[in-house]
């Protein structure tokens, strides 16, 4: 995907740093040589929801020179209480969320350079998806991406930094690989049980935004290499309570499966053709790569039900279902949680 914004003439740069971030220079522990450092800086953010809006906004403000935004899913209505880089335009449209992110930060800053990548990453992508970066960002709501993560982080030593807010709590930790516990250190396993999610314990947009900014403050520290200040404890916080704690990740935990034993059991994964998203009654269906051709399926679907499309998605109706189709043959099925169901869908309408 093409990128979005302009490429940086030396001009503009002279000027930006000169005006721009003038603010963020006079802070001494930036100044202009960190200021020059982010310009140049490499960043990505997997998923793009409101803790990702919030990260990407606040490091394209900041001046952070290249972002790639990853992001699966599209923009709704439901979405517009917390997730900062959307409208409502984007909603009635369908916009994918990296496509939607990136046009917005043109807009207020068009120096930088916006790397939309609307996919979702998986065991086969990760390499390309997060190669060549400085930072990687977590914007997820899923462990499962998480640790996909943090085994790319720990193999290629490239620092990470753990997001989440659900509810009224929010909670963070910067891995920086070879020094500080990874995320398997803290979590050998996924959590079981009930775990809360946005679909059942709702989310507060404060939550979003502190553990946004607590982790965009540990980014800048990353970026400009500031290690010695970088926080290396698991934080979390609740905006309601005012429960807060810490708990140590100064070094790693001795056996950890992913940074002691370098056991990349999430990278060898055999991909996930089924997912049920969080905040919707929803499956995602993307067992095959395959390109699709908008028109064709438009016209073939238009006498079973309402159907329309843009460059970005296709959108199906046929109640109770909605399928959302993406141009790699991703689909996004509404209506079920059932991945049976959602699989004859997909074959029925789309195609096996
Ligand atoms: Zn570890």
């Amino acid at each position: 995907m093409e990128p979005i914004g302009l490429e940086p003439k030396a001009a503009d740069l002279a000027a930006d740093l000169d005006e721009r971030y003038s603010r963020q220079i006079l802070f001494k522990e930036i100044g202009r040589a960190g200021q020059e450092k982010l310009l140049r800086a490499r960043t990505v953010i997997v998923g793009c929801g409101a803790t990702g809006s919030m990260l990407a906004s606040l490091l394209a403000r900041a001046g952070v020179g290249s972002l790639r935004i990853v992001d699966r899913d599209y923009v709704e209505p439901s979405n517009l209480q917390r997730q900062s880089l959307f409208d409502e335009s984007d909603a009635r449209d369908s916009v994918p969320k990296a496509i939607a992110a990136a046009r917005q930060i043109a807009r207020f800053n068009s120096t930088i350079r916006t790397h939309p990548q609307v996919a979702d990453l998986t065991p086969q992508n990760v390499d390309v998806l997060l190669g060549e970066v400085d930072l990687i960002l977590d914007g997820t709501d899923n462990f499962e991406t998480r640790y996909l993560i943090n085994d790319y982080a720990v193999k290629n030593s490239t620092p990470w930094i753990y997001a989440a807010a659900v509810g009224s709590y929010a909670v963070t930790m910067n891995i920086l690989p070879g020094d500080t516990a990874c995320l398997a250190c803290i979590f050998p396993d996924s959590p079981r049980g009930a775990i809360e999610t946005c679909e059942t314990a709702g989310i507060l947009n404060s939550a979003v935004s502190l553990v946004a900014s607590l982790a965009v403050a540990e980014a800048l520290k990353v970026l400009v290499g500031a290690r010695s200040k970088l926080r290396r404890t698991l934080l979390s916080w609740d905006v309601w309570s005012n429960d807060r704690a810490e708990m140590q990740a100064t070094s790693p935990r001795p056996g950890c499966r992913v940074c002691g034993e370098r056991d990349f059991v999430h990278l060898a994964g055999e991909g996930r053709p089924h997912i049920t998203l969080c905040g919707r009654n929803s499956v995602q269906i993307h067992e095959r790569q395959r390109p699709v051709d908008f028109a064709e399926i438009s016209a073939r679907l238009r006498p079973l039900g309402q159907v329309r499309h843009n460059n970005f998605v296709l959108k199906f109706f046929r109640e109770p279902y909605e399928i959302t189709l993406f141009p790699d043959g991703r689909a996004i099925i509404k209506g079920t949680t059932d991945t049976g169901i959602a699989r004859s869908l997909y074959a029925r309408f789309i195609g096996s």
